[in-house]
């Protein structure tokens, strides 16, 4: 039998919706399979400012425009210290519901053909790749695929995860009066609370602590909510509890076991500390990357091996270099509350390496440069034209990962001026040959920076 499409994506949150869109551009034929009707509720719902671009280079910034969204909201903090400061970022809060509905309708609206709602119920290998079984309105009926998008989120049936950071459960519900305009996150000794207004007279908020001190502490889960809330003075008084409060685990992790012809994206593949506000982001993240590295995987002629050696590095390398920073902002709220809580999440284990520190001012025109003896080449997966391929790039203890091109011109011709001693004004005019003279400038200040080129 012919299979349905050549893709069939499991789930239409963000990750989901953006893969599909991606894949369908690149001409290919996208089923999208979404367990719920829109809109729904889901937690979520403050927007890291990476997102925005994110959204302007799939052309569908617009999204942000809805009435429903609340963009350049204050942020209060109460972290480092024990009265809550303003900070210096704004707030971009959005519906969750019109959100992802309106992401959905893009990929729609791009050839990719939605069923909805319509759960997947199993799914297993067959012939030409995948058979999924679905429950629609009208039945079950079988979607056949020749590549498996797992885009179910942090209920993906997926179970062999490993823990990136430790375990945390988050107890949210909504309150109803006189709400502050303002965000708030604060930091209390076994736990730490965010709290945003939703409209004009209801507010979020979470309290994030630890499974088990939630299960040692005394009375029902609304006492325990609100005995949460008021050591981190997330909630003004007046205020009164719309909804019970709900439990729902909040751990980082990543996914372990690979399946050929099957991906896991967004929060079915890794989900991060929620203290960065930064899920929707990984998760658009993670399902731009999917895009070429499905690509190539679907085209017969192209390198497999390179597009798995590409997903795996980026995957694993966005995961660690997050808890990294969360480990770093765990540990300022330690330094001024030294308990147990703070201290496992300051120290949570991380292998992530961070470039050089030194940012030195540009070399004078007259230095004389030539390449580190650091420097070494290797042939690293790359994305070109959709495809992943193998490129020649650039390694330094300094970059941390192999880098082919900086701002799109290609690093390895570029290098050989620095073969022998040069100096810097002399690079930049040999440099401008192959782009502008800021693109040259920017790569010097770059090379310099990273100790790729050194002083001689
Ligand atoms: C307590 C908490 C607070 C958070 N706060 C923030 C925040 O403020 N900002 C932020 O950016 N991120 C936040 N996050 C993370 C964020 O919610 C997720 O990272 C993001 O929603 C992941 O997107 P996704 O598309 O991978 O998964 P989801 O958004 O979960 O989408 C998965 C979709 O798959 C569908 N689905 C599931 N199973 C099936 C099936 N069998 N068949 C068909 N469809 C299915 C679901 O209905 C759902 O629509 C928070 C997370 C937690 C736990």
């Amino acid at each position: 039998m012919m299979p349905d499409a050549e893709v069939l994506v499991i789930g239409g949150g963000p990750a989901g919706a953006v893969c599909a869109l991606a894949l369908s551009r690149l001409g290919r034929d996208v089923v999208l399979c979404e367990a719920a009707a829109f809109p729904r509720d889901h937690i979520g719902i403050c927007l890291s400012p990476g997102v925005i671009s994110q959204l302007d280079f799939l052309g569908v910034q617009h999204i942000l425009d809805h009435s429903a969204h609340q963009i350049g909201l204050p942020i209060e903090r109460r972290w480092e210290s024990t009265s809550f400061t303003p900070t210096p970022i704004k707030a971009l809060l959005v519906d969750r519901g019109q959100f992802d509905s309106d992401m959905l309708a893009m990929a729609t609206a791009n050839r990719v053909r939605v069923l909805q709602p319509a759960m997947v119920l199993s799914f297993s290998r067959a012939a030409e790749g995948w058979v999924a079984d679905v429950g629609t309105s009208t039945g079950i009926r079988q979607v056949r695929a020749a590549f498996l998008v797992d885009a179910r989120g942090r209920s993906s049936g997926h179970r062999d995860r490993r823990r990136r950071g430790t375990p945390t459960v988050a107890v949210h519900g909504e309150w109803q009066g006189e709400v502050r305009r303002a965000v708030r996150i604060s930091a209390a000794d076994a736990s730490w609370t965010w709290a945003a207004p939703t409209g004009r007279r209801k507010r979020v908020a979470v309290a994030f602590t630890n499974p088990g001190l939630l299960r040692r502490m005394k009375g029902s889960l609304d006492e325990r909510y609100r005995s949460l809330l008021e050591d981190a003075d997330a909630i003004e008084p007046g205020l009164e509890l719309a909804t019970p409060p709900r439990v729902c685990d909040a751990t980082p992790y990543i996914a372990e076991g690979d399946q050929d012809g099957l991906l896991r994206i967004g929060d079915a593949d890794a989900a991060l500390d929620p203290l960065s506000s930064s899920g929707v982001q990984a998760a658009i993240q993670s399902a731009l990357c999917a895009g070429p590295v499905i690509n190539t995987l679907l085209t017969e002629s192209a390198d497999h091996a390179a597009a798995n050696e590409y997903w795996s590095y980026r995957r694993i390398s966005r995961s660690e270099t997050h808890q990294t920073w969360a480990s770093h902002r765990y540990a300022e709220a330690y330094a001024a509350r030294r308990t147990s809580f703070w201290h496992s999440r300051a120290t949570a284990s991380s292998t992530a390496t961070s470039s050089s520190a030194t940012n030195p001012p540009l070399p004078s025109p007259g230095q004389v440069l030539r390449m580190s003896e650091k420097v070494t080449f290797v042939e690293a997966p790359c994305l070109v034209d959709n495809l992943v391929v193998r490129v020649k790039s650039l390694m330094h203890p300094n970059i941390g990962e192999p880098v082919a091109y900086f701002d799109g011109v290609s690093l390895g011709p570029m290098m050989r001026a620095l073969s022998a001693g040069i100096a810097a004004s002399e690079v930049v005019s040999l440099w401008s040959q192959s782009g502008s003279p800021e693109k040259a400038m920017a790569l010097l200040g770059w090379c310099w920076q990273h100790e790729i080129a050194v002083a001689v």
